[in-house]
């Protein structure tokens, strides 16, 4: 594999950065993760511009423009000869001093790697994932807001932890107030008699998937809302599932315990997954 690092490539082995990068000290830094199919790159310009939205939500100025951006990202597949991919765009605050003063830190760095990856949860798509609520909450907007996709993943790790301590393929997070957030990386939605309901994008990412997702409803002529859920939302519900760019769509039918409508993924999800996968397969970015 080969590795993006400011103006040019490196074998993998070779790729490194200083271990007094902020990015690699404290988590200051912005990244994507965006996949590619069939030759394209999947709503590049979407993920593009959620990267620089991300840098100047903690004051980051990128290096490069939006379009160089673009470029490297399609380079880094060019250069791999990868047609379906996994990207991973970085900007790091880039090399300071011990101190967490961003002002000292000269210039950031701008990162790319690429690799293939398949479907994320497996065999997992077919029964729906087993997933569970965390008492770990999801980071309040007033605090690390859940829309900096920043190198500070560490709140989602800590859900995952006791996700996999319970047992739970994926974790469901939960706002300070009890509210549905979303999962340790996906958005969550849920089905109740023939209508999808999500929450508004405060306690969680914006995600593209989710965007896509909604586009898609209008097309299998299914209503949606987007509002504030709960528990009891959760596990009433006839279907649940999340999306992300890694882990695309997927149907969850066990949380904490409780099982999802039939147990088996929905009616929803049935007729979601192959307009998922038109899509994907026709749109993107050739490269
Ligand atoms: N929430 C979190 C916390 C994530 O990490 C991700 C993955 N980027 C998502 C939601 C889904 O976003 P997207 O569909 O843009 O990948």
């Amino acid at each position: 594999m080969f590795v993006y690092i400011d103006g040019k490539f490196f074998p993998e082995n070779e790729a490194k950065v200083s271990i007094f990068d902020h990015g690699f000290l404290y988590g200051d830094g912005v990244f994507e993760g965006i996949r590619a199919y069939n030759g394209r790159v999947f709503r590049l310009a979407e993920h593009v511009d959620r990267l620089f939205d991300s840098a100047k939500a903690i004051d980051l100025v990128p290096p490069v423009t939006k379009e160089e951006m673009a470029e490297i990202i399609k380079e880094t597949l060019r250069k791999n000869n990868l047609k379906n991919a996994y990207i991973r765009p970085i900007i790091s605050r880039g090399v300071g001093s011990m101190g967490l003063d961003p002002h000292r830190c000269a210039k950031p760095s701008v990162i790319c790697a690429a690799t293939e990856w398949g479907a994320m949860y497996g065999d997992l798509y077919e029964t729906g994932l087993t997933a569970v609520t965390v008492c770990v909450r999801r980071n309040t907007p007033d605090s690390l807001p859940p829309n900096i996709k920043s190198l500070n993943y560490l709140n989602n790790i800590l859900g995952k932890i006791e996700a996999n301590y319970k047992g739970g393929d994926e974790a469901i997070f939960l706002d300070r107030t009890g509210k549905l957030a979303e999962g340790s990386g996906d958005n969550i939605y849920l089905v109740k008699n023939g209508k999808l309901y999500t929450p508004p994008t405060i306690n969680n990412l914006k995600g593209i998937t989710r965007q896509v997702l909604l586009e898609l409803l209008d097309k299998i002529g299914v209503p949606y809302e987007v509002c504030e859920l709960g528990l009891f939302d959760l596990y009433t519900a006839d279907e649940v599932m999340v999306t992300g760019t890694a882990a695309e769509i997927c149907a969850i039918t066990k949380i904490d315990g409780r099982v999802i409508g039939n147990g088996k993924p929905g009616a929803v999800y049935r007729k979601l997954i192959p307009a998922f996968q038109e899509v994907t397969k026709n749109e993107g970015d050739a490269y």
